[in-house]
């Protein structure tokens, strides 16, 4: 095999064994590497019904093809297990040394299952596993982790650790590396501190095995090139993500108020014009010439690394526009391992309860101290933190009152940084993606404004779909950055010649396109089976508040969606993607994509 090593590593912390297990060809061919391994081992490995948080569920760092060679943005792993928030399929893909190592440490996955007795580092060096003492660093954050650990293991060593969120278990805990990249929103990292995982070091010296070598190189070379030539380079490098502040602002899609609002009006005060005032340098993920990270000096004068989605959640959406602040919380997320969104989320939550008088806690708009203590209770568990270290889905629950229309989750997990009281294909975009509402698989907003927000028509499903199938199938699978071709116009030609390249083999969009089509599908078979019977397409419904409650302020006040008119929208893409009316695929689609024994295990139709 070329292009992947054609092994995974199992680890299990409860026996400390590791073994390397090679895998069948036909594994990588018919599901390519991240996302596509991590579902195929979590379907076949898993016995329904699972807990996530038990010693049984499997946490899968997977890499794919083009991981570690020194591609354009191609230093990404995917992060993925069954969710404990969610209870259904959750990934997450994040940027780090450690992606490249598992590669050059001569593995495609690591596997881990079981529960160590005590807190525990687990080593990799090539062939070479320790299991070592981590009663040391238990409780300390992933800031205080990773440069603990930095300083005993090779400058090239890839750490990842989760920080007190993981260890407590908060349901959207996440894993993180280099202090700002972190991956898993679906509580990977709660998965990581139920197996008593405080952090993982990996080193590889190997060659990865290519095809084409001489061909790769001279590849590589010319894509950094074509990057550095795209008219939108020098821009993004001043602001990567943040520019997007401005433009939801300009469209009224920026999350206000917990979505009550799409505009704020402290909006320019938390831009990326703003940031960039406060600008000290840029951070970003191994080999990557785009460095989105933008480095900004806190209001404690630490570090703090800025993007569009944790600016916005711990911005606007809690009614707050001083950025030094938000800068704060943000960097408190990386350092106890939060998923910025999910917690902006349930802050918003929390201080919409409040001023409804549904909770007797005072949490006001925009009221940073006591915003920031709420912060320290949720990573501990305390008092009403408890309740939200939940999600807002499970903590809706526990207040009632009405509370879940306003609840912004799918599946349980929080909505990304874009309101959709008018953006219809986005809704669906949310309402169908692959681990609950998140933006990545299809970012479809800017598309949809500029092709006519207020309809509900078939060339919505048309473009949402395809853009699910290279961003959520084939990007996901080959673990490559989306921004390149999303935000600077790489062309899609790129992977294919780096494909061919790294396996020796074609992979022409109508394959890639299968392939994706294939993972997408085993993953919503993976949520039914989960769900069983309390699986239904309501699950494929976005939050009610976007239905019911009109904008309240802004350019578009008074504007909501058409529960009637997004539920065809919905019919339409289940009929086009071979799934019946109840969301579930069919025996024909499963059987067309090389899945018929999935069928059997799919008790809902
Ligand atoms: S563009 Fe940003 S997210 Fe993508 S690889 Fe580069 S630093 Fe990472």
């Amino acid at each position: 095999m070329q292009g992947w090593t054609g092994v995974f590593l199992k680890v299990n912390l409860t026996s400390n064994k590791a073994a390397a297990e090679p895998y069948n060809e036909d594994l990588a061919l018919n599901f390519l590497g991240g996302r596509g391994f991590a579902i195929k081992i979590l379907w076949g490995t898993l016995k329904r019904g699972t807990d996530p948080l038990s010693p049984e569920n499997k946490l899968i760092f997977a890499t794919g093809p083009l991981t570690g060679i020194g591609l354009p943005n191609s230093g990404k792993l995917v992060i993925a297990s069954k969710s404990p928030l969610t209870g259904g399929y959750g990934d997450g893909n994040f940027g780090s040394w450690a992606a490249v190592n598992i590669r050059k440490a001569g593995y495609d996955a690591l596997v881990i299952e079981g529960k160590a007795s005590n807190p525990l580092i687990l080593h990799i060096k090539d062939k070479t596993c320790e299991f070592l003492d981590a009663k040391d660093l238990w409780g300390k954050s992933s800031f205080e982790v990773e440069d603990q650990l930095a300083k005993k293991y090779s400058k090239l060593a890839g750490i990842v650790s989760i920080g007190p969120a993981g260890e407590n278990l908060v349901k959207f805990a996440t894993v993180v590396s280099q202090k700002g990249r972190a991956g898993g929103r679906p509580g990977m990292g709660a998965v990581m501190g139920s197996k008593n995982l405080k952090a993982i070091v990996i080193e590889g010296t190997q060659p990865i095995p290519l095809a084409y070598p001489d061909e790769m190189k001279k590849l590589a070379v010319d894509g950094y090139k074509e990057l550095l030539a795209k008219p939108l380079y020098a821009f993004w490098k001043r602001q990567g993500t943040m520019s997007t502040v401005e433009w939801s602002q300009e469209n009224s899609v920026l999350p206000t108020f917990n979505y009550q609002q799409g505009a704020f009006e402290k909006a320019e005060e938390i831009s990326g014009f703003a940031m960039e005032k406060m600008k000290v340098s840029n951070r970003g993920c191994p080999q990557c010439n785009m460095t989105c990270g933008n480095v900004v000096k806190d209001s404690e004068g630490k570090d703090s690394e800025l993007d569009y989605e944790n600016v916005v959640m711990l911005g606007s959406n809690i009614g707050l526009g001083n950025l030094a602040q938000v800068a704060t919380l943000n960097r408190l997320t990386d350092e106890f391992g939060f998923d910025a969104i999910s917690l902006g989320s349930a802050l918003g939550f929390a201080m919409e309860a409040s001023e409804k008088g549904l909770i007797s806690e005072k949490i006001g708009w925009g009221q940073f101290e006591e915003i920031k203590k709420l912060v320290y209770d949720i990573a501990y568990r305390r008092g009403l933190g408890a309740v939200l270290a939940e999600g807002v889905r499970s903590a809706a629950a526990v207040i009632g009152r009405g509370s879940s229309d306003w609840a912004m989750h799918v599946k349980g997990l929080e909505v990304s940084a874009y309101d959709c009281h008018t953006a219809p294909g986005m809704a669906l975009a949310y309402g169908t993606s692959s681990i609950g509402a998140h933006h990545k698989d299809a970012w479809v907003i800017t598309w949809e404004i500029k092709a006519g927000r207020e309809s509900y028509d078939e060339a919505k499903v048309d473009y949402l779909i395809k853009t699910q199938l290279m961003r959520g199938g084939a990007f996901e699978a080959l673990t490559v950055c989306r921004f390149p071709q999303g935000s600077l116009g790489f062309e899609l030609e790129w992977y294919h010649k780096y494909l061919r390249a790294s396996t020796g083999q074609d992979f022409p969009m109508e394959k890639l396109n299968l392939i994706s089509d294939r993972i997408l599908t085993l993953i919503r078979a993976f949520w039914v089976r989960e769900y069983g019977a309390k699986w239904s397409r309501s699950l494929d419904v976005p939050p009610m508040r976007w239905f019911k409650d009109p904008l309240t302020d802004g350019p578009l006040k008074g504007s909501v969606l058409n529960l009637e008119k997004y539920n065809a929208m919905l019919d339409i893409y289940y009929q086009k993607r071979g799934w019946s009316q109840n969301g579930v695929p069919t025996k024909e689609t499963l059987e067309k994509l090389g899945l018929a024994d999935v069928a059997s295990q799919l008790v809902v139709s």
